[in-house]
């Protein structure tokens, strides 16, 4: 019975809370007739709420009829959350408020990806982000940690990184033995896909699919409003799809992965064999930008081939829409639009928009998301 009152108290809590997420403040009246609770018990969990600040009231304004109406809102500043996304030669570090907005951010060149190393670097940069935010380390919820790879996100266990040469890493614990607070770690599509689900264009989405385009090639599936993880953590690989049989070698060891046919390192790989000119993104986003036929042909096969990929996908799955992030999204229609002809054309039946939402610092934001999205959700406890 006891057990009962307390699930009941945290899912109203959770419905409250998602209710202000997505449609902004309103009162307890509008509360009351959105979420179909009784007036008591929208009193009773508001006023929980604001006790733990996690909840505030705004100014009251007149409502329809002329009374007074106190719109309650989500008090968004009232805790942080740190997120770091890890690249093979660096850190991407933020520190947010409970909406993954950016209250401080750095960028941490590491030459020791060795864990010790990674978590020592996590670890040192979290007083100096606090420092920059002028924040305390008391407002601070948790840490989210993304990573390429295969991750276990209920133990925190990393079961398998290529790009980082890890396997069966409990990273979550290496990393909460040094800090003293809750660390939720991911694989970094999936914390962008959740990122989306939370404050992005996917918020209004219950089935979405977050493509990302960098370094790598991934997509996280968002079904009935949760993260898709498979059975092993290792859904939504759709960079590791053989494209071409006995094609290049892929950082997983494989041959013919669609990520080493279409992501990044393989677009500039072609820059240098076909222009002559040395390996240079800089290089290659200008040819881009001044519309160098190479570089748009370039554009054109890896968009394709991601299109015909994500063509299965949609087949299988039917998202709503597509949204698009990673670093290759600076190049805009260029890959955009030749993705989004092959989908349309390999696709049996629907023909879900392309969406791209991508903002420096999204892959951190991503990793933040990991953390902040507990107070949205109480199904999960942290590891670590
Ligand atoms: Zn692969």
């Amino acid at each position: 019975m006891k057990i009962n009152a307390t699930m009941s108290r945290a899912l109203n809590r959770r419905m409250i809370l998602n209710h202000l997420r997505r449609e902004g403040p309103m009162s307890r009246a509008d509360i009351t007739a959105l979420t179909g609770l009784s007036p008591a018990a929208v009193t009773f969990v508001v006023a929980e709420l604001m006790d733990e600040a996690l909840v505030q009231e705004r100014e009251a304004v007149a409502n329809i009829k002329g009374r007074p109406s106190t719109p309650i809102d989500i008090n968004y500043g009232s805790r942080l959350a740190f997120g770091f996304k890890l690249n093979k030669d660096s850190i991407n570090c933020v520190l947010t408020d409970l909406a993954t907005t950016v209250l401080a951010s750095a960028d941490l060149p590491i030459s020791d990806t060795s864990p010790a190393g990674i978590t020592t670097a996590i670890a040192g940069n979290m007083p100096v982000l606090l420092k920059t935010a002028d924040r305390a380390e008391a407002d601070v919820m948790g840490i989210g940690v993304s990573i390429p790879g295969e991750i276990d996100p209920v133990t925190g266990m990393c079961i398998q990184s290529p790009r980082f040469g890890w396997q069966s890493l409990p990273f979550a614990e290496l990393l909460g033995e040094q800090v003293k607070v809750p660390v939720w770690i991911d694989d970094d599509v999936n914390a962008f896909g959740i990122a989306q689900r939370l404050f992005g264009a996917g918020r209004d989405h219950q089935n979405f699919a977050a493509l990302a385009i960098g370094a790598g090639i991934g997509c996280s599936l968002i079904i009935g409003g949760e993260i898709y993880h498979g059975g092993r953590s290792a859904a939504g690989k759709l960079g590791h799809i053989i494209s071409v049989e006995n094609g290049r070698r892929c950082e997983c060891g494989r041959r013919g992965c669609l990520m080493a046919h279409a992501a990044e390192p393989y677009m500039l790989d072609e820059w240098e064999r076909l222009s002559g000119a040395p390996i240079s993104r800089d290089g290659f986003v200008e040819a881009a930008t001044n519309n160098s036929e190479l570089a748009i042909s370039i554009l054109r096969d890896a968009g394709s081939r991601v299109g015909r990929h994500l063509a299965d996908v949609v087949n299988m799955f039917d998202p709503d829409v597509i949204i698009v992030g990673g670093e290759a999204v600076q190049f805009g229609e260029l890959l955009l639009g030749p993705i989004r002809e092959a989908m349309e054309r390999f696709s049996f039946f629907s023909k879900p928009e392309l969406i791209a939402d991508w903002v420096s610092n999204s892959w951190a934001r991503g990793a933040a998301a990991l953390a902040t999205q507990n107070i949205f959700d109480f199904q999960r406890a942290p590891s670590g």
